[in-house]
């Protein structure tokens, strides 16, 4: 297994809450910082793993010269927009070879892809094709805020993520603050999924702002 697999691994519940955010937009998707001022934010905040992980862009990556900053670590990242079946979802990409040329090719060709809802939910990148590009470009995939999944049957649709190769499965996440209206499932409920189909369970508080 990949050595971001094991991190991620590694990282407990306590840590999501207290040193890592693993789901971090900047100003090259619809966030509103630069990814310096995120590195300096996290700095300031003592975190020891972050990841940038905008809406099908890599570029915030062109910003971050180096990804091990003194007690802090930057863990390579994206969140895609897909489709499977009916189902319009994100799922993120950890420990990702930011110049593998099939994954590059899956990211956004103008800004618009990466900023704007409207642009986003009519991509056509299907799930299972995400899922195969991360895990070729060296990368893990977590299906991102499983609990916004406009789905009953989240647990079959998991099951079936997984048998493509899904990962893990973001768990630690603000779904009281975010989305508060577009919730179909508990954090409990998707935990229980994850620990039973044995995933990666991760975190992150998915900040658009300086929220970190
Ligand atoms: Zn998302
Ligand atoms: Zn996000």
């Amino acid at each position: 297994m990949s050595q971001t697999f094991d991190l991620l691994k590694n990282l407990t519940e306590s840590d999501y809450y207290k040193n890592a955010n693993l789901h971090i937009h900047t100003n090259f998707s619809d966030g509103k910082l630069h990814p310096s001022e995120i590195i300096e934010l996290a700095i300031q905040k003592n975190l020891k793993y972050i990841s940038i992980t905008d809406h099908n862009t890599l570029k915030a990556y062109n910003h971050c010269n180096n990804l091990e900053l003194g007690e802090l670590k930057i863990i390579t990242g994206v969140e895609f927009d897909c489709w499977y079946k009916s189902n319009f979802m994100h799922i993120l990409g950890y420990g990702i070879d930011l110049n593998n040329e099939p994954l590059k090719n899956l990211c956004a060709k103008n800004p618009n892809e990466s900023k704007l809802d409207i642009i986003r939910i009519s991509t056509t990148r299907k799930a299972p094709e995400v899922i195969k590009t991360i895990k070729n470009a060296g990368g893990i995939s977590v299906l991102a805020h499983p609990c916004c999944c406009w789905n009953i049957n989240i647990k079959k649709m998991i099951t079936e993520l997984k048998s493509f190769g899904l990962d893990g499965v973001e768990v630690y996440y603000p779904y009281i603050r975010h989305r508060a209206v577009i919730k179909f499932h508990t954090i409990k409920k998707v935990k229980a999924i994850a620990e039973e189909l044995n995933l990666l369970i991760t975190g992150g508080t998915d900040c658009h702002n300086d929220d970190l």
